[in-house]
């Protein structure tokens, strides 16, 4: 029998590694870091043990939860303390995110929580809502079209776009309206955005948008990890493939080289500037190697066009408070929910801060006293900065003296591709990002390729892009 090649041991490559040996594959997994994982990466820091990558999973759907169920995770799912995350608005000034709300749209426009982060005269002209028919608004080709329309230019900049900045990236113009799955349908029948997102919040309450694992998402990867090594898969570490052929791929002389990785930890990989051709690394042939090629490594394939795969950097920053001062005793006793969301045009340059220990309770437990606080940024702060921030965006005040640890966290990414049908992918680029839709694709990918020998489509629909690439506690904020 054939071997399959799955070229990265992401999540993405291992789901569909494991997918793909129980259906009868002789599966052998390619990767290019020393490690497995990709983004689901911990790291020890002041003897924590910490997410330094993803740390909870969207439950929208309960794919993941039915994923963990199946691996035996069920009773290390946890959810994270139930309460909204604030925000830090255009005005400066740091308020609790409305407590219903989808994605920063309000169920209640003029609601005193609303008021506050976008003021009475925006709030009113998010009442219009309740007054237009359910069909304005209802074919709009992103989500800022959408809510521009129904509830106007203050909620959408001040509200919605910080909070879709914070979990997506990017702003609603430049998202689909299927970001929010269920919006639109939910529009035409209740006649009102507030409506719609009011109902959609009854489905699926505050508390229950994110979950994580005790321990960590690395759980996932070392549970993971045993079962392949339960069925008899090879995973070659260290092995970097430089190009991908539906029958073989090519490895890389030098696997130290950074082209095709999508993700790093050295801060160094987040100055590769994709369109200098200088940092296009031209491969000399490498080793070959032949079998069924699946590629669980975003960036290694590029777009259609031929242009290099588009890579950003995400820079995270982990403060650990010393237990006792009274930095950490401030914080434990007022937390800002799980932690803080950052409009733009703001005297602080972090995009979210996430209060981990507060929102985790196996966190807390292992911190024993100290307070743990992750800060995201779209460009690499010093350790200074980052503390700087905090107490702006805590209102505590952190001396240098009380931070124990600060340690900066780089990721360099992928941007979205679509996949033509010539070999099959995995993984954020085609999935979109975050844990649900990268394991519920890999999973449909690996049933849609099925039994070794069968005549089986090579791609498989891209489910929705709902990830949050920066820190969960934006996920909180939806
Ligand atoms: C800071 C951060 C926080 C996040 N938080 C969350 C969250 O809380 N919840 C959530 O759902 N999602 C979150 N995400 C997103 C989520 O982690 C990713 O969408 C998901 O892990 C991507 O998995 P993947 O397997 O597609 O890719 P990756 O994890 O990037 O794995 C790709 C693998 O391929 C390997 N590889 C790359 N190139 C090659 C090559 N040429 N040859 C061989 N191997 C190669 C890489 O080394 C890597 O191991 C976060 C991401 C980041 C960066």
């Amino acid at each position: 029998m054939r071997e399959t090649l799955v070229v990265g041991a992401g999540i993405a490559g291992l789901v569909v590694a494991r997918e793909l040996v129980l259906q009868g594959h002789r599966v052998r997994v390619l990767e290019a870091e020393s490690r497995a994982g990709g983004q689901l990466l911990q790291k020890t820091i002041a003897g924590i043990p910490l997410d330094a990558g993803a740390e909870a999973f969207a439950t929208r759907g309960g794919t993941v939860r039915a994923y963990l169920e199946r691996l035996g995770l069920a009773d290390r799912i946890i959810a994270p303390l139930d309460a909204p995350a604030w925000l830090h608005a255009r005005t400066g000034t740091t308020v609790p995110l409305p407590a219903v709300s989808l994605l920063g749209i309000p169920a209640a426009p003029l609601a005193e929580d609303v008021v506050a982060v976008v003021g009475r005269k925006a709030a009113w002209r998010g009442m219009a809502d309740a007054l237009l028919p359910g069909p304005v608004g209802a074919k709009s080709a992103t989500l800022g079209e959408l809510v521009r329309r129904r509830m106007g230019d203050g909620i959408l900049e001040q509200l919605v776009a910080p909070v879709v900045e914070g979990i997506h990236s990017k702003h609603p113009d430049d998202l689909p309206v299927s970001v929010a799955p269920g919006l639109v349908h939910h529009l035409l029948r209740e006649n009102s955005l507030a409506r719609a997102v009011a109902r959609l919040r009854t489905d699926a309450p505050a508390g229950s948008l994110v979950a994580g694992l005790e321990g960590g998402m690395r759980m996932l990867v070392d549970t993971l990890l045993a079962e392949l090594d339960r069925y008899g898969v090879p995973i070659e570490y260290g092995v970097r493939v430089a190009e991908v052929h539906p029958d073989r791929v090519v490895l890389a002389v030098d696997p130290d080289a950074a082209r095709g990785s999508v993700v790093g930890i050295d801060p160094d990989l987040a100055t590769v500037d994709p369109a200098d051709p200088a940092d296009d690394l031209d491969e000399p042939e490498g080793e070959v190697r032949e079998g069924l090629v699946v590629v669980a490594a975003p960036g290694l394939v590029d777009p259609a066009d031929g242009r290099a795969a588009t890579r950003t950097a995400t820079h995270l920053m982990t403060l650990v408070i010393e237990a006792g001062t009274d930095a950490a005793r401030a914080l434990a006793e007022n937390p800002r929910g799980t932690g803080v969301l950052v409009a733009r045009g703001t005297d602080v340059t972090a995009r979210a801060l996430t209060h981990v220990s507060a929102k985790w309770a196996w966190v807390r437990e292992a911190a024993a006293g100290r307070e743990v606080l992750r800060l995201s940024y779209e460009s690499l702060p010093s350790a200074d900065t980052a503390r700087r921030d905090a107490e702006l965006l805590l209102g505590v005040t952190i001396p240098e003296t009380a931070v124990v640890a600060a340690e900066a966290t780089t990721w360099l990414r992928a941007g979205r591709i679509e996949a033509d049908d010539s070999i099959p992918l995995v993984g954020e680029q085609v999935s979109g990002t975050g844990l649900a839709s990268v394991i519920d694709h890999a999973h449909r990918l690996a049933e849609r390729l099925g039994a070794p020998g069968a005549d089986a489509p090579t791609s498989t629909p891209a489910a929705e892009s709902s990830a949050d690439p920066a820190a969960s506690t934006e996920r909180n904020a939806s």
